[in-house]
């Protein structure tokens, strides 16, 4: 199990140091900004979805390295996806990072992002990790307000 954990923090560690799609989208289709007050983390994300695909994916914002590597990993792993894809991965990412129970098929599709179990044991903690995921669901739902984690 620890060396599962390692693995899990390299992945975050990496991710943090080098964040993917860590730009702006001049052209977009969808656009939120998310605040996590409790620690501080603010990004914002930008979408370009077309035909009902995402078709590119970006955010900015400074944050603490789980929610910055939170967002760099589902910007790589939402590239491409429907968005009818997406609202499920959302729902599944947010069983996974709250504990609940889920089935095997779910977790697998998850591929990378299982790396974020380990923060259901820090409540604090889930609100970084999932920060951009509330961010991305306010945007497809063209939310004006920040999104907030609280
Ligand atoms: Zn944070």
């Amino acid at each position: 199990m620890s060396e599962l954990r390692e693995l899990y923090q390299e992945v975050i560690l990496d991710h943090n140091k080098n964040p993917r799609n860590f730009k702006k989208l001049e052209l977009h289709s969808h656009h939120a900004h998310g605040h996590n007050p409790l620690c501080g983390d603010k990004l914002e994300l930008f979408l370009e979805v077309a035909d009902g695909i995402i078709k590119d994916i970006a955010f900015v914002g400074s944050g603490c390295a789980i929610s910055t590597s939170s967002a760099s990993l589902m910007t790589q792993f939402l590239k491409g996806k429907s968005l009818e894809e997406t609202r499920q991965h959302f729902e599944h990412f947010h069983d996974l990072v709250t504990g609940k129970e889920m089935d095997e098929e779910a977790l697998d599709a998850l591929g990378k992002l299982a790396v974020f179990a380990g923060v259901r044991e820090f409540p604090a903690r889930v609100k970084c990790a999932s920060l951009s995921w509330h961010t991305l669901i306010n945007a497809l739902d063209s939310v004006e307000e920040a999104a907030a984690t609280e």
